[in-house]
């Protein structure tokens, strides 16, 4: 069985010390303020802008647009739902239950039409029919259907989650008071709300490529701005967690795109450059190491560097001094089944191991 290892609780800064060389922070050791500003100016490549606009195609409305009528809504977007669920579900099913009714149909329609040879013909043809669909449906049922997936999920959800914690949804239904505000990996196998366990209403979470959180700017990164806003003065957050993860593809991208002025992404290498710092550190340190293992350091590294530049929102300075609010470091290792947890607190924590 997989082992969830606690550890590595460090005692990264004190009251006083919010400017000063943080250990083993992953910053270059000077002012936050400087250290964590831009490092390097990137603009798009002239080539990427004419291939952009090459490939732009006006939309079929242009010619519209002076028009005093209004365009009718394009055929394509719907005004309902695709699909909703009525309140009680009357009919739970999981996939299997599904898989083998599905089959037992076809199986008593088979026999009854074989059975039954007087049945009218109408009947007979509409037995037919639905034989047909349905054997075709069976044959195609392992085709990934998402409007299905995303609906059996919700099923299943209500049905094991929802309505039995109904103390606990009609809490919700008043508002949220989580303890946590957690920033994770948008990367699909490292869900905070699974690998944690978090329930509805206990963590306030934030993902996005690579588990960054910027420095202080509102106007580049006012999304993650706003978040850490309205956890820290609104929700009252008592702990920000930033969780890094294992083989982490914008860590990866971190390490191997140049960042000399050319950029092959839109976004990306905009984005992960956050975590600069952590790549100069883990440089030094590694130096021409194994990508892997240049990887490995780097994904912790940039988590320190998060939390770093957490420093830099007055709310969450001020929090940490009068003590109302916690930064913690988090990694987990999907390849290993571990998980660990720094504190950045104002005393040595005890080390756990779980
Ligand atoms: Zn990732």
């Amino acid at each position: 069985m997989s082992c969830m290892i606690i550890s590595h609780f460090y005692k990264l800064i004190k009251p006083t010390q919010v400017c000063r060389p943080l250990v083993p922070m992953s910053t270059n050791g000077s002012c936050l303020s400087t250290s964590l500003s831009p490092l390097s100016q990137f603009s798009l490549l002239h080539h990427r802008a004419t291939t952009s606009t090459a490939l732009f195609r006006p939309p079929v409305i242009t010619a519209r647009l002076n028009s005093t009528a209004s365009p009718p809504p394009p055929v394509l977007i719907r005004s309902e739902p695709v699909f909703a669920t009525a309140a009680p579900i009357v009919t739970p099913s999981r996939r299997e239950d599904m898989e083998s009714s599905y089959e037992e149909a076809i199986v008593g329609l088979k026999k009854l039409l074989s059975e039954k040879g007087e049945l009218a013909p109408e009947a007979a043809a509409k037995i037919q029919q639905i034989t047909a669909e349905l054997t075709t449906a069976a044959a195609t049922k392992d085709t990934f259907n998402p409007v299905e997936r995303v609906k059996s999920g919700f099923i299943y959800f209500k049905r094991e989650k929802y309505e039995k914690n109904p103390v606990l949804h009609a809490e919700l239904a008043k508002g949220q008071s989580p303890k946590f505000m957690v920033f994770a990996c948008s990367d699909s196998r490292v869900c905070p709300s699974h690998v944690l366990d978090f329930q509805p209403g206990e963590a306030f979470v934030v993902r996005n490529v690579a588990n960054l959180v910027p420095p202080y700017d509102k106007v580049k990164y006012s999304g993650v701005g706003a978040a850490v806003e309205y956890a820290v003065l609104h929700l009252k957050v008592e702990n920000i967690v930033v969780i890094g993860h294992s083989s982490c593809g914008g860590i990866k991208g971190l390490l191997s795109f140049a960042f000399d002025g050319t950029s092959s992404t839109d976004f990306i290498e905009d984005w992960v450059k956050i975590g600069l710092p952590a790549k100069a550190k883990v440089k030094a340190e590694k130096g021409d190491a194994p990508l892997p293992e240049l990887c490995a350091a780097c994904e912790k590294e940039a988590v320190n560097v998060s939390l770093g530049n957490l420093l830099t929102y007055p709310f969450v300075r001020e929090g940490l001094l009068k003590k109302t609010l916690a930064l913690k470091g988090g990694y987990y290792d999907f390849v290993k089944g571990s998980f660990e947890l720094w504190g950045l607190d104002f005393g040595l924590s005890p080390s756990l191991s779980v």
